[in-house]
């Protein structure tokens, strides 16, 4: 009969002594030390063996104080406590020691039940300090948090929530959370049936103004048990500051989209540009982005200046200066142009901002000043001015050039038979001839009624000569009808003056007299030829 009570103790989980009086020593113990404790039978009942050694240094104090109540009751259970096991590991145990009497000898005994509670305490831990940090976070959230009963009841709210409203938890706690202090009258309603959505275990998500002032993005989650809503937790994450950044940004943008601003990559492509430019130039974000910047570029401007506003702006300067661009449609738009170069943090350039003026009008203005109405060519204010400079050029850096004039030959008897109308149509059509046959950067005026200059920059020697040709010819080939002409056309007659002799002694009027001379002997010499002075 005893014997199988030790079979059923020996196969429990709980390991049973009997020790020897009350002292330390072992009467008897079960077999499941070996599972429990790591130690056999027989070495657990040797003399060496002393229980109380086993265990923990830090948990016998205490253990030894609840011990003491044995004296007072029979049977005690003790907290748990660490023992160590043969292979020098601690195992949390927990036991029940009891006191019961020998009947013959009338003598003392104690007894053990010892069972390992190494899982249990070790979960208990992990969920102590699980806790601990889901506290905390809730605690020091810089979001508002609030937990309610699946009605609405609110349960909890977190420091930040309450901070929010300056009341403590015993103030919103068993209210109804759309009657809390959190909400306005007129938000109560959408917030009671919003509670309710979540209560059904959907999620709510949406942006709450609160007291007028914070833009809070807010969320109410359900939690379940199985398939039931058992809580809702509410959050509360403050966007007032990144609000009021992105309205700054939109207000910086709807600026910057008024200005004139086009940003490109390091081969001139455009990577961005503003309204105010897509609209001044006629074509859509969608056209500019990706596309080259020379798509604007007007054919006739100046490579030089193209060149130099590269030279400027990969050397990594700000470059300004005025430049002619042409609309989606084919307008002209000059622009006052600054572009400045942006660079990464390795001081390498990445892209270039240009900023832009639009002096379309300005220029159109100052372009009729110096235009000669009738012909679209310069006219003799512009002449005088370009003439001076081309003179200036000469003295400073000994760059020649030459002037010619030009006269139309027997122009009177054209007028007079075939009519001022006929007469402005040849001007026109002479104006335009001479400047198609020279270069770009020449330059073409009219400087009186059927009288025109040119000047030519020049480093050959007598080149102006064949120049002077070919324009003369280009009017002969024109064959406009003159009857009253000696050669039956429209004819010209240049005289040149090359200015290529240092020292410049000369004047002005004196250089264009010595022009005027030429043209005189061309004159005399029968019309339809070039002289040189
Ligand atoms: P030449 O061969 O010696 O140059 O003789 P010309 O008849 O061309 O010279 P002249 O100076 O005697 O005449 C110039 C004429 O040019 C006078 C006028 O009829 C004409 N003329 C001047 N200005 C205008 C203009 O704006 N329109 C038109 N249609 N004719 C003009
Ligand atoms: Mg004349
Ligand atoms: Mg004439």
């Amino acid at each position: 009969m005893q014997n199988r009570y030790l079979e059923y103790f020996n196969q429990s989980p709980t390991l049973f002594i009997k020790f020897k009086d009350s002292g330390n020593k072992i009467d008897y113990i079960t077999n499941n030390v070996k599972t429990l404790l790591g130690y056999s039978v027989e070495e657990s009942l040797s003399d060496d063996f002393h229980f109380s050694k086993l265990i923990h240094k830090s948990d016998l104090k205490a253990l030894n104080n609840e011990i003491k109540r044995l004296n007072i009751c029979n049977e005690i259970e003790l907290s748990a406590y660490r023992i160590l096991t043969k292979n020098s590991n601690y195992i949390w145990v927990k036991e029940i020691r009891k006191k019961f009497y020998d009947s013959k000898a009338n003598k003392e005994h104690i007894c053990s039940y010892i069972t390992n509670v190494t899982k249990e305490i070790n979960l208990k831990k992990n969920l102590f300090y699980t806790n601990k940090v889901i506290k905390t976070v809730y605690d020091n959230s810089v979001h508002l948090i609030a937990l309610l009963k699946p009605n609405g009841t609110v349960i909890k709210a977190n420091k930040t929530a309450l901070e929010f409203i300056n009341k403590q938890e015993k103030d919103v706690t068993r209210k109804k959370f759309w009657q809390t202090e959190w909400w306005s009258e007129e938000q109560r309603t959408s917030i009671k049936k919003e509670v309710k959505k979540a209560s059904q275990g959907r999620l709510v998500n949406n942006e709450k103004l609160l007291f007028n002032k914070y833009h809070i993005e807010f969320t109410i989650k359900p939690v379940y048990d199985e398939n039931r809503v058992i809580y809702l937790v509410c959050e509360g994450k403050d966007i007032t500051q990144a609000k009021k950044k992105e309205k700054k940004i939109t207000h910086y943008n709807e600026i910057i989209n008024k200005q004139l601003i086009s940003i490109t990559d390091k081969n001139g492509v455009i990577k961005e540009c503003s309204d105010a430019f897509c609209e001044l130039t006629g074509y859509s974000k969608s056209e500019l982005v990706g596309n080259r910047h020379n798509i604007l570029r007007d054919p006739s401007s100046d490579d030089e200046k193209y060149k130099r506003l590269w030279e400027t702006i990969t050397l990594n300067k700000t470059w300004r200066g005025k430049l002619k661009n042409r609309t989606k449609d084919g307008k002209v738009v000059w622009v006052e142009n600054t572009i400045t170069p942006n660079c990464d943090e390795n001081g390498d350039i990445e892209t270039f901002t240009a900023i832009y003026n639009n002096i379309t009008n300005n220029k159109k203005i100052k372009e009729k000043l110096i235009t000669d109405e009738l012909t679209q060519i310069f006219n003799r204010r512009h002449f005088n001015k370009i003439f001076k400079k081309y003179c200036k050029k000469f003295k400073k850096y000994e760059e020649p050039f030459v002037l010619m004039i030009i006269d139309i030959d027997y122009f009177k008897q054209f007028n007079d038979n075939y009519g001022h109308l006929r007469g402005d149509e040849v001007l026109k059509t002479v104006a335009q001839t001479i400047k198609s046959n020279l270069r770009k950067c020449d330059y073409v005026f009219r400087i009186g009624g059927e009288e025109f200059a040119v000047l030519v920059s020049l480093n050959k020697q007598n080149v102006s000569k064949i120049i002077a040709q070919k324009l003369k010819n280009a009017i002969y080939e024109l064959n406009i009808e003159h009857e009253y002409s000696f050669y039956k056309r429209i004819t010209i007659s240049i005289g040149i003056n090359d200015i290529n002799k240092k020292p410049l002694l000369k004047k002005r009027t004196q250089l264009f007299n010595e022009a005027d001379k030429a043209l005189y002997r061309a004159k005399n010499s029968g019309r339809n030829r070039v002289y040189t002075f």
